[in-house]
């Protein structure tokens, strides 16, 4: 059985990143050429795509909304996007992510302008390692943006955890898993870029108040950080600042 004297302190982060670093970004648009949108967002081994279809007339035809359209997610891990062959098809995993994912750009995205329509949103993890929904929301609102269709503001999205005392930005697989101490919790959060209005927010694990202030702080500075990636990549330019290191799995 543990003991108290068996606690490891989190006091080095396991890639090595300081406490309030992102891993290496690799940020791009214009990355399907069928699709009306498109871009990649990869953190690390986080590697996802969207592409984005739309504004087009919604059928069946009964559940247009006649002073709105809607936007219809669909979030899918690739089989081979982690170790272990994930099972293909829709999971309540899956369903839940492209649901909020959903509600996370619907806030932003001015509706209002397509009634009568649905926006799809396709968005392929290719590789997993944590923060997955967040790289997803990240592709996906760049994709948005890539076609044109028209937005209050852009949004973005990070996992911040208490990894045992310690609040750390951006979490991989292997922080995620760490049992020691105090434990892991994760919370990812989406932000607006002007407003900092959070859109998603969601907590596993515990976490008193406090600390809790320090980790919207945390994601705050955070999401600042990735839209200046989002914004340089819908600018036309190439971000990759990991040129593509293929040694992970
Ligand atoms: P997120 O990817 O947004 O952090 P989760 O917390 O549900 O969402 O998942 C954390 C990580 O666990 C994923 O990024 C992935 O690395 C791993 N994972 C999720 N589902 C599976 C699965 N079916 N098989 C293997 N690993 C998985």
């Amino acid at each position: 059985m543990r003991q108290h004297w068996d606690k490891m302190p989190y006091t080095k982060r396991s890639d090595g990143r300081k406490m309030d670093e992102l891993r290496p970004i690799r940020a791009e648009v214009g990355i399907v050429p069928n699709a009306d949108g498109s871009a990649l967002f990869a953190s690390g081994k986080t590697v996802a795509i969207a592409a984005v279809y739309g504004p087009k007339p919604l059928h069946p035809a009964h559940m247009q909304k006649p002073d709105r359209g809607i936007i219809r997610c669909e979030y899918n891990m690739l089989p081979f996007s982690v170790g272990e062959r994930a099972r293909p098809g829709p999971s309540r995993r899956s369903k839940e992510i492209s649901m909020i994912t959903s509600n996370a750009l619907s806030s932003v995205v001015e509706l209002t302008r397509f009634p009568g329509t649905v926006i799809d949103v396709q968005i392929m993890i290719l590789q997993a390692d944590a923060g997955t929904r967040c790289a997803g929301i990240n592709a996906a609102a760049m994709a948005l943006a890539h076609a044109g269709v028209v937005m209050k503001e852009m949004i973005s999205s990070v996992s911040i955890g208490k990894i045992d005392d310690k609040i750390v930005t951006d979490i991989t697989k292997e922080e995620e898993d760490y049992s020691e101490g105090e434990g892991p919790t994760d919370i990812p959060f989406t932000m607006t870029s002007r407003k900092k209005d959070i859109v998603h927010l969601q907590l596993d694990g515990n976490i008193p108040v406090k600390r809790f202030k320090e980790a919207v702080e945390a994601s705050k500075i955070a999401c600042d950080k990735i839209l200046d990636y989002q914004v340089r990549a819908l600018k036309g330019e190439k971000i990759d600042e990991d040129k593509w290191k293929w040694n992970c799995l």
